[in-house]
């Protein structure tokens, strides 16, 4: 049974613009997929509806292995990694790792190992107590994935999240990322218009046309890998 089921999805906004014209998507649990397609072709829309931050306006997207409330928002930990890293910087490195567990109510104190566990995780464990200003652009990028894995999500939902990144920087986290995805078994749908970073870490890339915001062709990676 897949993780989330979408059929028919469109979306449409006040606007007038229309983002999705149909979408249909199955996503399985533990899945590393691809949303790959040019800007404006509604990839973070697919996204911002997984996570519930947006709503189709026909068709459905349903949890079948999920308790889902009254608005159809599932029990399952998502977290969400942007573009931009989105540090606060007045805080340090470990405050910034803090602030989804201290949404969920817990205070530093308690939250101290956990965040440690997820700086090594990303290879920052020297730097709990540094402010974001003192750090790279990867680093940065690192802490934002210390602060996404540190609830021990289910879904990491990833939007472009490695694009501002220089190649060298981008491909060692891609590769973090395989390994990350490795050891925690997350659900990881990541959206990209890079189509070398979309078959180098996916199993399936979801292929997306600019207009009318439908997908085109999924792609099965593993499957058209060489075989000796
Ligand atoms: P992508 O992530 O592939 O670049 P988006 O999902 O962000 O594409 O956007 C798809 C289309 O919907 C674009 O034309 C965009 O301008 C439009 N769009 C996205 N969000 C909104 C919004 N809140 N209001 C109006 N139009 C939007
Ligand atoms: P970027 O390529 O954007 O500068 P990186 O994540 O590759 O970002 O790291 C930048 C620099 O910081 C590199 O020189 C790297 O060796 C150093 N660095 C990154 N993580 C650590 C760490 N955990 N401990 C010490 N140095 C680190």
């Amino acid at each position: 049974r897949p993780l989330v089921s979408l059929r028919g999805v469109t979306k449409t906004f006040s606007t007038g613009t229309t983002a999705l014209a149909g979408v249909d998507l199955d996503i399985a649990p533990g899945e590393f997929i691809s949303l790959l397609g040019p800007s404006g072709c509604g990839k973070s829309t697919v996204l911002r509806m997984l996570a519930g931050l947006a709503d189709p306006s026909t068709g459905t997207i349903d949890w079948p292995q999920a308790r889902v409330d009254g608005a159809g928002r599932p029990d399952l930990d998502m977290s969400f990694v942007f573009q931009e890293a989105t540090l606060m910087p007045w805080g340090t490195v470990a405050r910034n790792v803090w602030l989804p567990l201290r949404l969920k109510g817990l205070s530093m104190k308690a939250a101290r190992p956990r965040i440690d566990e997820a700086l090594e995780m990303v290879g920052l464990g020297g730097f709990a107590d540094a402010y974001p200003r003192e750090l790279s652009g990867g680093m940065k990028m690192r802490v934002s994935i210390a602060r996404a894995l540190v609830t021990r999500p289910v879904v990491m939902l990833m939007d472009e999240p490695f694009a501002a990144l220089d190649e060298i920087t981008r491909q060692k986290l891609n590769d973090d990322l395989l390994r990350l995805w490795e050891t925690f078994g997350w659900t990881v749908v990541f959206v990209t218009h890079s189509v070398f970073e979309a078959v180098y870490l996916s199993q399936r890339v979801m292929v997306m046309a600019a207009r009318p915001g439908r997908i085109i062709d999924g792609i099965d990676v593993d499957r058209a890998e060489e075989t000796p």
